[in-house]
């Protein structure tokens, strides 16, 4: 029996994700992940947290009974995954049932920027159609496009694939080359920037990949450059990429996550050359659903099997 074991939710979480913990378990709701908020029942209590903020190592600390961490999204770059490996914490995400959603929004958030769909729209909302006459061609285009991945994963390889149908060359830099996949390997990300010029960065955030899209990598990038980025904010130096879009350096970009969100600078939304979608790659009723299921599953596979679905690396060695 499930039912008497406390699951701490700080600040707000998919309603359904909140449904199903609380018919399986004693929810407690606190406004945010913040130590100061945790009272000694809470401490005494909690075995478990569902969230979808930041979860720091202070936070983890200040709860002692704590034996699972379960995160919505399968990005967990905003949770202290290695202090929870090192308290044998486990955490886990929701890999997989999101995948193809985010690639669409990928591929989709591509061919917005190269053919300005979204601007086109607007032309003929605006009633600009009828009155001025058509929307203007587009300067840029899918075709003849080569096409870089930045983190060669479950959504990469996708992405990877869809884009194959469209009938474009694909490469990709990892650390380690994947195997049993058709795509020309870098070493580095610089060579790859080289070697293309449509990249999309869908790697992890975190220390590892922070900023790395930077100045030099957009200037490899080229003059035909489109930098797509589905994966962190983090990972692309914005102040870099608003200079390379505003002098010239690469073409256009097209994003869905930023360096602080929800706060999109003014310089971004002033240049012509964007396109700009709110972190939207998973965001379909059907798949947030999906994904608070398996938050759910994960918890209670977690305090019933003792083996969670989905861990992170960081914690794969936790167990009960
Ligand atoms: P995976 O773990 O399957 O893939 C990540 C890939 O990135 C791996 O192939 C990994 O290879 C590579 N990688 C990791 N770190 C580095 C590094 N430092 N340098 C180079 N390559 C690196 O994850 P998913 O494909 O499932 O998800 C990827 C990311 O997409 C998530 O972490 C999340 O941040 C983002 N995302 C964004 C969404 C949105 O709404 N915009 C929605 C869902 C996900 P290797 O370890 O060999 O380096």
């Amino acid at each position: 029996d499930t039912n008497g074991i406390a699951i701490l939710v700080p600040g707000a979480l998919h309603a359904h994700a909140a449904k199903r913990i609380d018919e399986r378990f004693r929810l407690i709701a606190i406004d945010k992940a913040d130590a100061s908020l945790v009272t000694p029942e809470i401490a005494r209590d909690v075995r478990g947290v569902a969230s979808m903020t930041s979860i720091n190592a202070a936070f983890i600390d200040a709860l002692p009974n704590l034996e699972v961490i379960a995160h919505f999204g399968v990005g967990y770059d905003s949770v202290d995954a290695a202090h929870a490996g090192r308290r044998d914490v486990m955490v886990t995400n929701t890999p997989d049932v999101l995948t193809d959603e985010v690639a669409d929004t990928a591929v989709a958030l591509l061919i917005n920027t190269l053919r300005e769909l979204p601007k086109a729209e607007a032309w003929l909302r605006e009633g600009r159609w009828e009155r001025e006459g058509g929307y203007r061609f587009s300067r840029g285009s899918l075709r003849g496009r080569r096409v870089g991945i930045f983190g060669m994963g479950r959504i990469g390889q996708a992405i990877a694939r869809r884009l194959e149908g469209f009938g474009l060359p694909i490469a990709y830099h990892n650390r380690r080359q994947v195997e049993g996949v058709p795509y020309a390997y870098h070493d580095s990300l610089l060579g790859l920037a080289g070697a293309v010029d449509t990249l999309i960065n869908v790697a992890p955030g975190g220390a590892s990949t922070a900023r790395a899209v930077n100045a030099e990598v957009l200037r490899a990038l080229g003059a035909d450059g489109v930098l797509v980025n589905i994966g962190r904010g983090s990972t692309v130096d914005q102040e870099a990429l608003i200079a390379a879009l505003a002098d010239g350096t690469i073409f256009a970009a097209g994003l869905d996550v930023f360096a602080d969100e929800p706060h999109v600078p003014e310089a971004l939304l002033a240049l012509e050359n964007t396109s700009l979608l709110p972190h939207i790659g998973s965001a379909s009723v059907a798949t947030r659903e999906a994904m608070a299921d398996l938050l759910a599953d994960n918890l209670v596979a977690w305090f019933t099997d003792g083996k969670p679905l989905t861990p992170v690396a960081e914690t794969v060695h936790v167990s009960r």
